[in-house]
């Protein structure tokens, strides 16, 4: 089996050799939890390798920074790559191997088909601002899960709009895994944590909890049943005050993510994307 190790865990660099581990251990009985990243870790990504552990004996995360989920004006080729302190931080979180994949094992020549995504994946969020985004995260979390064949992906709340998209397809699909959601893990000021949090400047670090606290706000003049259509415009205004631009900032039903305009069309969720300085940030909250 071609596997290498690295900080003291199995690193698979071909889908063959993370097969050939799946299928001793689903031989065994055990059951597998795929947590699908692009590195740089923190302690998010360390919160669903513990999560994964709940469900399964056996977690691979892997670490792919894929590059059609990135407009050409994106940040693909600077994005954080921290491979060695990432194995260092899932050896002591407990994962058993690493999916490292060259882009040419996950995308050799020739290569040419897309998911095509509806539903969540077209309500005017993420898709307004980044329109090729989710068809590229589909089409690599479709691989990873046939790839894999765990028995289930842990994903974060963090990313609202994707873990509805990638539910949805692995459910449409029949891909026969089960996507598993996990509570977005927060700075102790509210910020959420994210890779590109460590693009900000001092002052913009300092300036980003702000995002969180609007969204509690409004969250919280939601539940008291102030006018909801008032209520998000000044919170849209509070964070453009503040200093970001804002991407949006919006009132969705928490399953469907169509809009909502009252209380009673609940379940609510709050999302939101804003830039600072070059660091585009996203955040989402339950009403
Ligand atoms: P990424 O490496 O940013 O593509 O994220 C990989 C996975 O980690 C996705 O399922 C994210 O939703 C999840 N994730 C990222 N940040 C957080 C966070 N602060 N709390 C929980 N999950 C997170």
């Amino acid at each position: 089996m071609e596997e290498t190790i690295v900080a003291g865990i199995t690193i698979f660099e071909t889908v063959a050799a993370m097969r050939e581990a799946v299928g001793g251990w689903h031989a065994a009985g055990e059951e597998v939890a795929l947590v699908p990243t692009m590195g740089a870790l923190h302690e998010g990504h360390i919160a669903l390798v513990t999560e994964g552990r709940r469900h399964a004996r056996r977690i691979i995360v892997s670490i792919f920074v894929n590059p059609t989920q990135f407009a050409p004006h994106e940040d693909f080729k600077k994005y954080p790559r921290t491979f060695d302190e990432d194995c260092a931080k899932l050896v002591a979180a407990g994962a058993d191997a690493v999916f490292f994949p060259p882009v040419e094992e996950m995308y050799p020549a020739g290569f040419a088909t897309r998911v095509l995504l509806l539903g969540p994946a077209a309500v005017g969020l993420e898709d307004r601002f980044r329109p090729t985004h989710f068809e590229g995260v589909a089409t690599i979390c479709c691989k990873l899960f046939t790839q894999s064949r765990a028995d289930y992906a842990i994903f974060g709340e963090k990313d609202y709009q994707q873990l509805k998209v990638v539910t949805r397809m692995a459910e449409d699909l029949d891909l026969g895994i089960r996507v598993v959601p996990l509570a977005t893990i927060r700075e102790a000021d509210g910020l959420a944590m994210s890779s590109r949090n460590r693009y900000l400047s001092a002052e913009h670090r300092a300036l980003a909890p702000a995002l969180h606290r609007v969204m509690q706000d409004l969250a919280a003049r939601i539940r008291n049943e102030d006018p909801l259509f008032q209520a998000v415009a000044d919170a849209q205004n509070e964070i453009i005050t503040a200093g970001f631009e804002l991407d949006y900032l919006e009132a969705r039903h928490a399953e469907t993510l169509a809009p909502v305009t009252a209380l009673t069309d609940g379940p609510i969720r709050l999302l939101l994307a804003a830039r600072i300085g070059s660091t585009r940030l996203i955040d989402n909250i339950a009403v």
